[in-house]
């Protein structure tokens, strides 16, 4: 968890405006500050998305700037623990280096805080559940393969997040928009502001670069 903004985080979500005393208004006499903020500013973020002729479930936490999906692997049989720990290291350093510290998000005489991204592996209470198989292999949103990059994963996550595919598909002639070079097209690392637009949004602020 990198920045909280506490005046944004108690205007939003403990419904404080003008001045307000952190003592008696956000902490009610006792307790961490940041432990406080995060439980105001938790929220947890489930819609359906539909693209062309395909569809899912988007799914992840979103606390202030920081957004966290938790995703549980069950890989095939013969895919060792040893190698699901190297993959879970390759595609956690592309996913959050893809999607965080792009951009960030603040009002006028804030510090800006910058939109931070993170997948934790876990074993239950999953955001979504992702098979891994012997590579290579096509991959989507939920059936990975042990040769997917981490480019791949970062793509993949961004479907998580809610985004659809920018890339040709001889299924979908009129999507639009297609080859736009950026992570959902051609898994780039390639991050433009309006994939972050929708997590400003939900803060009522607008996006700045970090
Ligand atoms: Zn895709």
């Amino acid at each position: 968890m990198n920045d909280l903004s506490l005046k944004g985080v108690a205007r939003k979500y403990a419904g404080e405006t003008g001045s307000f005393s952190v003592k008696d208004d956000i902490l009610n006499g006792t307790g961490s500050l940041r432990t406080r903020l995060e439980a105001l500013a938790e929220e947890e973020i489930s819609f359906g998305v539909s693209e062309c002729i395909y569809g899912w479930t988007a799914a992840f936490e979103q606390v202030w700037t920081h957004v966290t999906v938790r995703i549980d692997l069950d890989p095939d049989a013969g895919i060792t623990a040893s190698t699901v720990n190297s993959l879970q290291t390759t595609w956690e350093n592309g996913i959050e280096s893809t999607w965080s510290d792009q951009w960030a998000t603040s009002r006028g005489g804030e510090l800006p805080c910058p939109f931070t991204f993170e997948v934790r592996w876990v074993g239950s209470n999953e955001h979504h559940e992702v098979r891994i198989r012997p590579g290579a292999a096509r991959s989507n949103m939920t059936t990975w393969d042990t040769l997917d990059s981490g480019a791949v994963a970062a793509h993949e996550y961004g479907h998580m997040l809610g985004h659809v595919d920018e890339y040709p598909d001889s299924n979908c002639p009129d999507r639009d928009p297609v080859n736009t070079g950026i992570v959902m097209d051609d898994n780039s690392a390639n991050v433009p502001s309006r994939l972050l637009d929708p997590f400003a949004d939900r803060l009522g602020t607008g996006l700045r670069s970090a």
